[in-house]
């Protein structure tokens, strides 16, 4: 058997949040009443959804804690991914249309 680990509080919370982001197809986009982009994230309790945006959370460790939580740090790698694919295909696009 192999022994257990000590992984540091932050790597746990990384891979915690890369567990959470692989899931992103799951995640029900809405907009708040302000406009602004929102996720209902499914939590790890079944039964449980959370409202994520970038800079905050509705779960107990975001609320408790006053931490930045996984749901958090998935949703703000996920926007990153987006906006660098979204610049990479317009890009992509310009250089095809002046190829011509
Ligand atoms: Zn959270």
């Amino acid at each position: 058997m192999m022994a257990k680990q000590s992984i540091d509080p932050l790597t746990k919370r990384q891979l915690a949040a890369t567990s959470v982001l692989k899931a992103a197809p799951t995640w029900e986009p809405f907009r708040g009443p302000t406009g602004k982009l929102l996720f209902r994230v499914p939590g790890s309790r079944p039964g449980t959804t959370y409202t994520v945006c970038a800079t905050s959370c509705t779960c107990p460790d975001a609320y408790l804690r006053h931490s930045i939580c996984k749901h958090r740090r998935a949703v703000a790698a996920y926007l990153t991914a987006v906006k660098a694919f979204l610049a990479h295909r317009r890009q992509y696009r310009k250089d095809r249309a002046h190829d011509g």
